[in-house]
């Protein structure tokens, strides 16, 4: 999730909220006043850089390369806005849905890190809690924890699809990938200290919004019935505009405080995957 985005406006504070969006709304804001638009430069020196070196953009979702920002950069710029659409939509690259073979939804392997130290159960439990929740919607897919690779829960690990490891920034609570991110790039970020003490959100929901991520799905926010927050429109609607989704920031005009998943979201795994 989206970061301070997730992590810290939800301790509910008007002013820490406030210093938030200022902040995370940076990027959003590229695409939705021209008169606002940086040059790229200006888009480059202002994005995050994570501690494996990836840019983070709209939030919570990371990009490899300087090339890659440029191409996310010209994206958005370039992109008409939408004015109709019809909760959850998925990404797409290249036109194309970007989500797992229906076999490798099957089988969506990872290791949490031991280097979470005395946070570690404390995160394995709230990735199973979270998988479960899309588990518990979608038959299609299934998260497998393989706590053999846990010792050396890395990127590099190729005995696992993904790794779940800590990271101390706090420009997030934590931050995945998508589907179409390269191997060497699949990880899940966390701070584990942050997952555990975001009010409202609970670690299940945070972690369930980042494997949505990991599933394929953008944040709902960017559909234009936010009024607010949009990205980019790479991605296509699987089901009705959804102002409670677990994939929509609550800051981002909606209407749940919680990142509970909905009836719609779990409509929306079903139209991506299957019942
Ligand atoms: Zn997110």
């Amino acid at each position: 999730m989206q970061r301070s985005r997730l992590g810290q406006f939800a301790l509910a504070s008007v002013a820490v909220l406030a210093t938030t969006m200022s902040t995370s709304m940076a990027t959003p804001a590229i695409a939705a006043t021209d008169s606002d638009i940086p040059s790229f430069s200006e888009f480059h020196s202002q994005t995050f850089k994570d501690v494996d070196q990836q840019y983070v953009v709209n939030g919570d979702e990371p990009v490899a390369t300087t090339g890659d920002l440029k191409t996310f950069y010209d994206s958005m710029v370039g992109s008409p806005k939408k004015t109709t659409e019809n909760g959850l939509v998925v990404n797409t690259v290249g036109g194309a849905d970007d989500k797992w073979s229906a076999s490798q939804a099957l089988d969506l392997t990872y290791c949490v890190s031991t280097k979470f130290g005395s946070q570690y159960t404390n995160v394995v439990n709230a990735m199973a809690a979270g998988a479960g929740q899309w588990e518990a919607a979608s038959s299609r897919v299934e998260f497998t924890h393989l706590s053999a690779n846990d010792s050396n829960c890395s990127v590099r690990n190729n005995a696992v699809l993904f790794s779940v490891e800590p990271t101390n920034t706090t420009q997030y609570i934590a931050r995945a990938f998508f589907p179409s991110t390269a191997d060497r790039q699949r990880n899940v970020l966390v701070n584990a200290g942050s997952l555990m003490n975001s009010g409202s959100w609970t670690p299940s929901n945070i972690m369930a919004h980042e494997l949505g991520h990991a599933l394929g799905f953008r944040h709902e926010h960017t559909r234009p019935e936010a009024g607010t927050c949009f990205e980019d429109n790479n991605w296509r609607p699987l089901t009705a505009y959804d102002s409670a989704s677990i994939m929509h920031y609550p800051q981002c005009n909606g209407s749940s405080d919680d990142l509970s998943m909905t009836a719609t979201d779990r409509q929306g795994i079903v139209a991506l995957y299957g019942a």
